[in-house]
């Protein structure tokens, strides 16, 4: 006889196979968009909300220019008030920062920063390219059931590719995806069973070594056509590329790298996914796991809380480290670079400051906290719901 508990077990099991029918977790949200328009490059910039004003309920906008050739594409943001939040000569150095690109998509969000918050009531958008061509510019609204502030909770789809012949063991795959899912669970992010999808045959062969173009990094050709593959995703989510190795010219191995800052809400553009060294799912998949975690970070709209080369200052030749732009973050100083003073903020000379964070640029084996304004720019993200 089949006792309550065994149908409540069966039903258990029901429930891993299919995915998820866990009780709701998210505090729900809904996308609106994409909106497009297109724009020549001289073109005056047009606004996100013809109508004058945001929803009262939007808490992100995601915004996506194309251009139609391999080019460097910027876009410019003001706000309601006219304020610069976006520099379109220099968008890494903004209020807002939005990572420049030569590779002809620029992929940006609002917020980025501390200093874009509260959002505006609505923002002008202009895109540019060198050279000649239109760019096609898309725009996403997130809205949420908590006015302007970001949802408590929401869900992460995840679609797992494997590419050609690299096939990690589906016991050590699920320890990394279970240490995914206890790091994000930290900031309110729930991450399902991801759906999975193969990618065979000569495209299975090509894309099974990935080279990264130092200079390029998230820019390098063949890491974008194989992200564009991320179109034959068989559910919607955010996708991860398996594959059997990574490696730039200078022959270092990488673990894994995201198409941009933030990931687009749309599949099939060569920013639409993060490329993972499976290997290091083999080897050790609890560190797998935050590598994985440390790339959807990016994807999620998240930088670096310090990046590792140390600037000089206009004028002054002072050293200075580049930080994210969250005020709640801890941040290494440029003067920790003492063992050895080599220019490069290493996690030894970081450790009393953000070592432990998920985001700083070499995070080391167990690095895995979140700040709440990191996790609140997270659920924000349009790859969430
Ligand atoms: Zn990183």
């Amino acid at each position: 006889m089949r006792t309550r508990r065994g149908i409540a077990a069966l039903l258990g099991a029901l429930c891993l196979a299919a995915g998820s029918c866990d009780r709701p977790t998210t505090d729900g949200s809904r996308l609106e968009g994409p909106r497009i328009w297109m724009t020549a490059p001289s073109q005056m910039p047009a606004w996100i909300a013809p109508t004058g004003r945001l929803d009262d309920d939007v808490v992100s906008v995601t915004i996506l220019a194309t251009a139609t050739t391999r080019t460097r594409v910027s876009i410019e943001v003001r706000d309601a008030a006219d304020a610069l939040l976006v520099d379109i000569d220099a968008p890494e150095q903004s209020p807002n920062r939005v990572l420049g690109t030569t590779a002809g998509v620029l992929s940006g969000t609002i917020p980025s920063s501390s200093a874009a918050l509260p959002l505006a009531g609505n923002y002008r958008v202009g895109a540019s390219a060198t050279g000649d061509g239109d760019v096609v510019v898309s725009v996403w609204t997130k809205h949420a059931s908590s006015g302007h502030r970001a949802p408590r909770t929401q869900d992460l789809p995840l679609v797992v590719f494997t590419v050609g012949d690299t096939r990690p063991d589906e016991v050590r795959l699920s320890i990394a995806l279970g240490e995914i899912g206890r790091i994000w669970r930290t900031a309110g992010i729930e991450i399902g069973e991801p759906a999975r999808a193969r990618i065979d045959g000569s495209e299975g062969t090509r894309f099974e070594r990935l080279q990264i173009v130092p200079t390029l990094g998230s820019d390098s050709p063949q890491l974008g056509e194989l992200l564009r593959l991320s179109a034959r995703a068989p559910a919607p989510g955010l996708s991860l590329f398996l594959v059997g190795d990574i490696s730039s010219a200078s022959g270092s191995a990488i673990w894994a790298l995201s198409g941009g800052i933030p990931v687009p809400p749309v599949a099939g553009t060569i920013r639409s996914g993060i490329a993972v060294n499976a290997t290091l799912v083999d080897v050790d998949p609890v560190r797998a796991g935050q590598v994985i975690a440390h790339e959807i970070g990016h994807a999620l709209g998240l930088f670096h809380t310090t990046e590792g080369p140390i600037l000089r200052a206009a004028g002054t030749g002072a050293p200075r480290a580049l930080h994210d732009q969250l005020l709640d973050t801890p941040e290494c100083p440029a003067q920790a670079d003492v063992a050895p003073a080599d220019g490069v903020l290493s996690a030894g000379e970081c450790e009393d400051h953000d070592a432990g964070n998920l985001m700083f640029w070499a995070a080391t084996r167990g690095a895995s906290s979140l700040s709440a304004a990191q996790a609140d720019i997270a659920r924000r993200s349009a790859l969430c719901r």
